[in-house]
């Protein structure tokens, strides 16, 4: 009998980055199209402003990915640099403190000692990139590709309310992108759950709460102040 095991950690990786890119490009374009409407904006100023948030969101989107993505690349490759030189400069210290790691984790003092030497015989960075940094090929910062990713992840989730403000006539428009966006939402919600083998119902009303949350919120704000300038 073979036995099977599905790890699911991997492609949640890039499942949820997608799908919160997605996520925030519905929240936040539905919520300024509905702010913008709200205030009795003419149809082709509702339209504009969509647009510029799209442009806008993704822009910061793929700066913030790319920024946060940057630094985390560059904590990785000094930390890898320096345990390069030690390696160089005192191989036997490096041994006993790979062994003491393992030592940690429940093997015997010997068995450890054995264990760190064939590694390091192996692949001595890897090894202790590995087990003492916690740096794993996978996991590797990925700068440039998180970037871009994020930025069309986000486009392709602003681009739903912003074809319904398109195609739909200015008197519904409110509650057809309300409605249209949440229904979205909940569906990516779900998605997300599915794939990662949590509960759909609550992926799912977890969103939805909080994107209707977001569009009441510019909606008040685009009444409020749509009668007051
Ligand atoms: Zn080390």
């Amino acid at each position: 009998m073979r036995h099977r095991e599905f790890h699911r950690t991997e492609r949640i990786g890039w499942l949820r980055a997608a799908v919160l890119g997605a996520n925030d490009g519905i929240v936040s374009t539905a919520s300024l199209l509905i702010g913008v409407a709200a205030a009795n904006a003419e149809r082709s100023g509702v339209l504009i402003a969509g647009l510029a948030g799209l442009v806008a969101g993704a822009m910061s989107m793929a700066a913030g990915e790319y920024v946060s993505v940057y630094s985390q690349a560059d904590t990785e490759k000094a930390d890898l640099e320096r345990e390069k030189r030690e390696l160089a400069a005192d191989d036997e210290g490096e041994r006993m403190e790979l062994a003491g790691i393992y030592v940690k984790r429940g093997l015997e003092p010997k068995l450890a000692r054995e264990v760190a030497d064939q590694l390091m015989a192996h692949d001595a960075l890897g090894a202790h990139a590995r087990d003492e940094l916690g740096i794993s090929e996978e996991l590797r910062a990925r700068p440039v590709q998180a970037a871009v990713f994020s930025a069309i992840s986000f486009s392709l989730g602003a681009a739903l309310p912003l074809l319904i403000a398109v195609m739909v006539p200015t008197g519904i428009l409110i509650p057809v992108i309300a409605v249209g966006s949440l229904a979205c939402l909940a569906g990516l919600g779900a998605l997300a759950a599915r794939t990662g083998g949590s509960s759909i119902l609550t992926g799912a009303l977890r969103v939805l709460f909080w994107g209707a949350a977001a569009m009441v919120a510019t909606a008040a704000v685009g009444k409020l102040f749509g009668a007051v300038v």
